[in-house]
């Protein structure tokens, strides 16, 4: 079993959000192991390509950032294609089937916005509405289960993904034992 945590930094909230770092985590939650991760930045000066949105709230949210997580602000990144590119080779690697799958922090947010960049920039995305599941709903659901310390800098997006990862792994260990989600 397979499942794909997703984190992305942005520039704006919207579906259509310039993405300027994506991190990925591949994680088997029955054997609550880590299996792979995946990173990618993206330079914010060609994020706005493809009609990806920019707004004036998120950047200046950047602007107050410590400078490990402003570091994401990397004119060496990719551009967006190259880097949707890289993702999709990331996860085919495990393809077909074996993602049962993908998680992102928020219903609305970072399987919407990778899903509509891929769509914007490729056709289609690599993987099925089907497998879209949203982690903030799970966590609220299970508000006891303790997260894992965090490593690393917050809003920096590998160690994000990693993180809501291993929290997840921790919340579907309680589902199947307690199956008694706080709702
Ligand atoms: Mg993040």
């Amino acid at each position: 079993m397979m499942h794909v945590m997703l984190d992305l930094e942005t520039l704006s909230t919207r579906p259509n959000a310039a993405i300027i770092a994506i991190g990925a985590v591949a994680f088997d939650p029955e054997r609550m192991e880590v299996l792979t991760t995946f990173e990618a930045r993206i330079r914010p000066s060609s994020a706005h390509h493809y009609d990806r949105h920019l707004e004036m709230e998120t950047l200046a949210w950047w602007m107050h950032q410590p400078d490990a997580v402003r570091a994401q602000w990397d004119e060496g990144g990719m551009i967006l294609p190259e880097a949707l590119s890289d993702f999709v080779d990331w996860l085919h690697f495990f393809w077909p089937g074996e993602v049962t799958a993908v998680w992102g922090n928020g219903a609305a947010f970072d399987n919407v916005v990778l899903r509509d960049a891929c769509r914007a920039v490729k056709g289609s995305a690599p993987w099925s509405y089907k497998q879209d599941r949203c982690y903030r709903t799970l966590r609220a659901l299970f508000p006891h289960i303790e997260e894992p310390p965090f490593e690393g800098e917050r809003h920096t997006a590998l160690a994000d993904a990693l993180h809501q990862a291993k929290h997840c792994m921790r919340l579907l260990a309680a589902l199947r034992t307690e199956a008694q989600p706080h709702a």
